[in-house]
């Protein structure tokens, strides 16, 4: 039969099947059965076992109770979720085993901690729900206190946009949700996702209305309702307390920001590198130079999201230019902005309830600075600053407090006291003088029984287990009068002793510092409630701090880089004058970057087709052009010399070859999809890159799909939107002049005695040749196989012939011929293109693209079946 304790254990964890629940027995936290062989493969610790009634012992590990966040953060880091089980009852007071309950769960979505890695980044918890056409998302970052919701029609790819967007740790969807989402949703995020019976798990209006105020509720659609609902319980549920913090929800509209969707976010490496998947090398890597974390979310927000509404983008140029041009005063504005802590998380600390008196501290440092800002804002001219200025509380009657009451340099731990000051409340200072004097009595024993014994090492000291006590050497035993001290302790070289008065005056001093550290606790709780009511002033003063931040680096960035404030209309037009990739220019640094004019706009310069060879830096340019007005639209200056940037709805990328051999699919066919995607999303207010695109198959095949993308892009009327669009493909150059809006662009290289020289310059008009033999030389491909490769170019180029299976075997047979003594065949007649020969060519090629480790066992066979096909109908 199982023990009482075991029985409790199974009690709880019946409620918390998916987490680690951490049972705490004494000093330790301990972790049975399934739990306890996964925490200790995860955390290393050493698995033993428990007699818990039953015949087998119980599988165990434990953990120090003191130690265990460390643990707990390398369980969440790891995906799982853990439920801390502790007493909930007095067991001085308990009948039989003292009750235990879980009374909190953390999660990879509710886990605040704070690190290195995620000071600047919000940790978020987000919930999807799906219902009569549309989708209801709610997302909440507890530390912060941020809480929004929105909802959209049932379009998948704006789905999973959005997730890739915020980056959840964690999504909780409902448990009938349909499978096929679920998988697209694992492909696009790494969040842990927990299924809820959300129907049920949930809060009902009258309880958001309760937590959030009427306001907030009262316009919500029944989506956005039943989601928010949701996501709060799941908050409720997890945190076991009502969190203060979370007192705003948000409605947003998904549509008031540019859309880009999560391969064009990798490709334009907005927040971390492609290649090292790090902040360096990303965009943010080069804006990001807040001086608080709560710039350092607001910018990668800003980021993120750029905005799409003109004046909007406008209001916030208008204040980095102020900023720009006043570099000293913005200076100024950084120094005091250096001393702010983060507001946002002491905050959510407060709410949680686990606070510490050096937290407070830092609020009140952070507070301190408020008054200086606002004064520099009162002297500002912009809309966007005037309107900080007046929404910024100064929030003094919070400083006050803090300042009156707490401590400057307090303990950390809120029940060792050493926190409250002197003057703040009259008991605490009658104890401390009690306190006191009870030290002083005691040093003047300690100069009195020395003068007294002539024993000059006699010391009085303190230990925890038997207080008070006066120490006397071995050497000095013989001196010690009779009867007069009593004797405690026996160490190697030394003899303790009390006294009677000793031991008085110990209670005394003792049952002050008791009742001192009770009451210090009692007023900290106190002043921490006080605080926690005006926690709404608190958060509105951090967001206005996270955004003068963001916006004033912008300016910082603008100066240091030589950006220029760039004009944005609704024309249509980009027009950049000496553009740069604000990202490369910094790698390459020194002055290297060259910079090149973009003119794009409604009529002639609609789609740019870019030849060039490779490395020339097309897909830089094309990023270039990208990035500039991405940057524009979230109000930062951008790296040209001058930009009149149209404001587009949508950016989407089709650059480089993102293979996706886990999920299966090969580069081509990834290339197509991303190619689809753009085709069926994009407006005539977006801007569209697309790298080569076709490369991944035939030649054949390549051209004509590129040819018909771009048909497709300039004459659908739905489209018609600004491309660039870098090609090796020659024969695209053909295209302008036949297809409205094409204009040729390409790469300049100059030639020099049979090498090249990239110039990096875009010029007008189509590349006459590839390079591609040279960029191999360059690359130090053996001399031989460059000379080879002329021969071979060279054949190919002086014959008529098109197919070129047909050359590959004459040029083939005439090197095994010794070349020399042979005519070229290629000239000889007039190759007439033959379409059985193109089948068979096509066929050739896709045996040889047949990527066969990327394919499943199926999938092959899937291919071997089609090729069969394709191979009888060419017989
Ligand atoms: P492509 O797409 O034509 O193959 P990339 O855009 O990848 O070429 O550029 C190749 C390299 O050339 C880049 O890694 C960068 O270092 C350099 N580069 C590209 N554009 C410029 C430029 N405008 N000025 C200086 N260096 C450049």
């Amino acid at each position: 039969m199982l023990t009482p304790m075991m029985r409790q254990y199974f009690e709880i964890k019946e409620n918390y099947k998916d987490c680690i629940l951490f049972f705490r027995l004494g000093d330790f936290y301990e972790m049975f059965f399934e739990d306890a062989k996964i925490a200790s493969r995860e955390l290393e610790l050493v698995l033993t076992g428990r007699d818990c009634g039953l015949e087998e012992r119980a599988p165990m590990c434990g953990i120090p109770f003191h130690a265990a966040s460390s643990y707990i953060a390398r369980l969440v880091n790891k995906g799982y979720k853990v439920a801390i089980g502790e007493q909930v009852e007095d067991p001085s007071v308990a009948k039989g085993i003292v009750k235990r309950d879980v009374i909190k769960v953390i999660t990879p979505g509710t886990f605040i901690e704070s690190s290195e890695d995620n000071e600047y980044k919000n940790t978020y918890l987000m919930c999807i729900i799906e219902e009569n056409g549309s989708f209801g998302v709610a997302i909440s970052d507890i530390s912060t206190g941020e809480f929004k919701v929105t909802s959209f029609n049932s379009i998948k790819s704006t789905l999973l946009d959005e997730i890739t967007k915020v980056n959840p740790k964690e999504i909780l969807v409902d448990e009938k949700i349909n499978e096929s989402i679920l998988e697209e949703i694992s492909t696009v995020s790494q969040a842990l996702i927990t299924k809820r019976n959300l129907s049920k798990e949930i809060c009902n209006e009258d309880e958001l209305i309760n937590k959030f105020s009427e306001v907030c509720i009262v316009n919500l659609n029944d989506l956005s309702k039943k989601v928010s609902g949701a996501l709060l319980k799941y908050i409720y549920d997890t945190q076991k307390m009502n969190l203060t913090n979370i007192n705003l929800l948000e409605y947003y509209d998904i549509v008031n920001y540019m859309t880009i969707d999560g391969n064009s976010r990798r490709n334009l490496e907005l927040t971390e590198s492609l290649k090292e998947k790090s902040k360096k090398g990303s965009l943010i890597w080069v804006l990001d130079k807040t001086a608080t974390s709560m710039g350092g979310r607001a910018i990668r927000k800003w980021i993120e999201e750029p905005l799409i509404v003109k004046k909007e983008i406008e209001k916030r140029l208008e204040g980095v230019e102020e900023l720009f041009n006043n570099g000293y005063f913005n200076e100024d504005l950084r120094l005091l902005l250096k001393e702010i802590y983060d507001i946002e998380r002491i905050v959510g600390k407060i709410s949680n309830k686990n606070v510490n008196a050096k937290d407070l501290i830092s609020l009140r440092n952070s507070i301190d600075k408020l008054p200086g800002i606002k004064a520099h804002l009162s002297k500002s001219n912009s809309n966007i600053l005037k309107e900080w200025f007046n929404e910024l509380d100064e929030l003094i009657d919070v400083k006050t407090l803090l300042s009156n009451s707490i401590l400057d340099d307090p303990s950390i731990s809120v029940k060792e006291g050493n926190i409250i000051r002197d003057g703040y409340n009259e008991e605490v200072d009658s104890l401390r003088t009690a306190k006191l004097h009870g030290k002083e009595w005691i040093a003047a024993l300690e100069n009195r029984e020395r003068e007294f014994t002539g024993i000059k090492s006699l010391k009085v000291g303190y230990n925890k287990v038997f207080g008070y006590y006066i120490e006397i050497s071995k050497a000095n035993y013989s001196s010690i009068p009779e009867g007069r001290y009593i004797r405690k302790q026996t160490l190697a070289n030394a003899e303790r002793f009390i006294t009677q008065e000793l031991k008085e005056m110990e209670d005394k001093i003792l049952g002050a510092e008791e009742k001192l550290i009770s009451l210090e606790y009692n007023l900290f709780v106190e002043i921490r409630e006080a605080i926690e009511k005006e926690i709404p002033r608190l958060k509105q003063s951090a967001r206005i701090i996270g955004n003068l931040d963001a916006l004033s680096t912008l300016a910082l960035i603008a100066l240091e880089n030589d950006y220029v404030k760039p004009s944005i209309n609704e024309e249509g037009i980009i027009d950049i004058k000496e553009g740069r990739h604000p990202v490369v220019e910094k790698v390459i640094g020194n002055g290297e970057f060259v910079s090149n004019d973009t003119k794009l706009n409604t009529k002639d310069n609609r789609l740019l087709l870019i030849t060039g060879p490779n490395m020339a830096g097309k897909s830089t340019y094309m990023r270039q052009v990208a990035l500039i007005t991405l940057m524009a639209q979230i109000g930062s200056f951008v790296p040209a010399k001058e930009a009149n940037i149209s404001v587009c709805d949508k950016i989407f990328t089709r650059i480089g070859a993102s293979d996706d051999l886990a999920g299966g699919k090969s580069t081509f066919m990834v290339e197509m999809w991303e190619v689809s995607n753009i085709l069926k999303n994009a407006t005539s207010k977006s801007l569209v890159l697309l790298d080569e695109v076709g490369r991944g198959t035939s030649t054949y095949d390549g051209l004509s799909i590129a040819w018909s993308v771009i048909e497709y892009i300039s004459n659908n009327k739905n489209l018609k939107c600004k491309t660039l669009f870098a090609t090796h493909y020659h024969e695209l150059t053909k295209l302008e002049g036949n297809i409205e809006g094409v204009k040729n662009y390409s790469v300049a290289v100059s030639e020099v005695d049979d090498n090249i020289i990239f110039l990096r310059k875009i010029i007008e008009g189509g590349a006459d040749q590839s390079y591609g033999i040279e960029v191999a030389k360059l690359a130090g491909l053996p001399k031989d196989v460059i000379d080879r490769a002329k021969e071979i170019l060279s054949s190919l180029e002086n014959s008529n012939n098109d197919n070129h299976v047909e050359i590959i075997k004459e040029v083939a047979a005439e090197k095994e011929e010794k070349p020399k003594n042979k005519k070229s065949v290629f000239k000889e007649e007039n190759y007439q293109l033959d379409f059985g020969s193109i089948e068979k060519d096509n066929l050739i090629n896709t045996i040889a693209n047949l990527d066969i480790m990327s394919l499943t066992p199926m999938e092959a066979m899937n291919e071997l079946y089609k090729i069969t096909i394709e191979a009888k109908k060419l017989k």
